[in-house]
């Protein structure tokens, strides 16, 4: 078999447990169960000349048995296929589930493979994803997300994100969008005194107000200079942010909870949001995501992509703008290797490709895997 050729491929899931239950404000406003655990799909391609790349998506609450399960069923399609070829190879998988459309579980299913492909490409290149993609920068603008959600008391947060900014990262991000917003603006006010005027902070409601609600408490929070206002709305209302950002001095972020670059499309149009925040394994991978990129920076806007910072410090750092990077450390029990932060900033690792390997902890959290081709 020549050494351009897929030899084998194995799909697995992978249950990771969080230290303790997460509470954001869809848990406060009842939509929601506070969330115990994140489900990974990992995929692992291997060439005729035994090289390896890896690549995962993920589901939280809901959705990893049937990403594993369209992931399984579509998978073949890629055994004797030039791994090089990736827009070609996402193509046919595509097709090969084009009944159940392009976006969601069918596309993020995908996604694990079309990271472990772009993996791969870097790593035969010798060369970090970023600088494949073509990097702006060799760090990216980090802050940190775990320590502001809303089942930790606000000592905590405080001392969290004392320890996060000692560790280098540059940006506090702390949960709002209670039923209160009495207690939403306490909150933002004990961190504001806390940090002090230079820190950068951000707020992310969670898609929990109305637009009244979002507009008068947007309002209360611009004496804060937050860095944006994170998901005030419901994610899917183009027009409700659109008003918002031209309303409102402080910077409208979205775009998470979107599942495919055409929903992103609607946000860009509507002129919804001053940062957007994609999620490549939630849009079908770094395919779309660099087409999204692309069309982001031609209209304009800042990127801070969501969640998974060992994909999106990557695709961050070939951003044209600054941008910013998300710091959640729940993922590092799964790979070997660890993301530096110095001085506000998270390191392009030197590694190839992504520059993950899957750890031993992490084999032990699999639950489900297949295997096609030959090993
Ligand atoms: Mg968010």
């Amino acid at each position: 078999m020549p050494s351009d050729q897929i030899r084998h491929v194995r799909l697995s899931s992978v249950v990771l447990p969080l230290d303790q239950p997460i509470s954001d404000a869809k848990v406060l406003t009842g939509r929601q169960k506070p969330m115990t655990e994140i489900v990974f799909l990992f995929a692992e391609i291997a060439t005729a000349d035994d090289q390896h790349g890896i690549g995962f998506s993920y589901s939280k609450r809901a959705g990893g048995p049937a990403q594993y399960a369209h992931a399984k069923e579509v998978a073949a399609n890629l055994v004797g296929e030039d791994p090089s070829d990736i827009g070609k190879v996402y193509d046919k998988l595509l097709w090969a589930g084009a009944s159940v459309g392009r976006s969601g579980v069918a596309t993020q299913a995908i996604a694990a493979i079309d990271i472990a492909l772009w993996d791969l490409k870097a790593k035969r290149a010798r060369l970090p994803l970023a600088k494949l993609f073509g990097a702006h920068r060799d760090s990216v603008r980090a802050y940190n997300t775990s320590g502001g959600f809303l089942h930790a008391p606000i000592e905590e947060v405080k001392e969290r994100a004392s320890k996060s900014l000692a560790d280098g990262i540059g940006g506090i991000k702390i949960k709002v969008g209670q039923p209160d917003t009495r207690i939403d603006l306490d909150r933002v006010r004990a961190v504001r005194e806390h940090l002090g005027d230079d820190v950068p902070l951000m707020v992310d409601a969670n898609q929990q107000w109305d637009r009244p609600t979002a507009l008068r408490f947007g309002r209360v929070l611009e004496q804060f200079d937050l860095v944006w206002i994170e998901e005030p709305l419901d994610a899917y209302d183009a027009e409700g942010h659109a008003h918002l950002a031209a309303a409102l001095d402080t910077p409208i972020a979205t775009g998470e909870m979107l599942s495919s670059v055409t929903e992103h499309v609607r946000l860009i149009d509507a002129r919804a949001a001053d940062i957007i925040q994609p999620d490549a394994p939630r849009i079908g991978g770094i395919t779309p995501f660099l087409r999204l990129a692309a069309l982001a920076d031609h209209n304009g806007l800042q990127l801070a992509p969501h969640f998974a910072m060992e994909i999106h410090l990557h695709l961050a750092a070939a951003y044209p703008r600054e941008p910013w990077v998300e710091h959640f450390e729940w993922l590092n029990p799964l790979f070997n290797e660890r993301l530096e932060t110095l001085d506000g900033r998270m390191l392009v690792p030197d590694r190839p490709g992504l520059g993950f390997t899957t750890s031993d902890q992490c084999a032990a959290w699999t639950v489900d895997a297949c295997e096609f081709g030959t090993r």
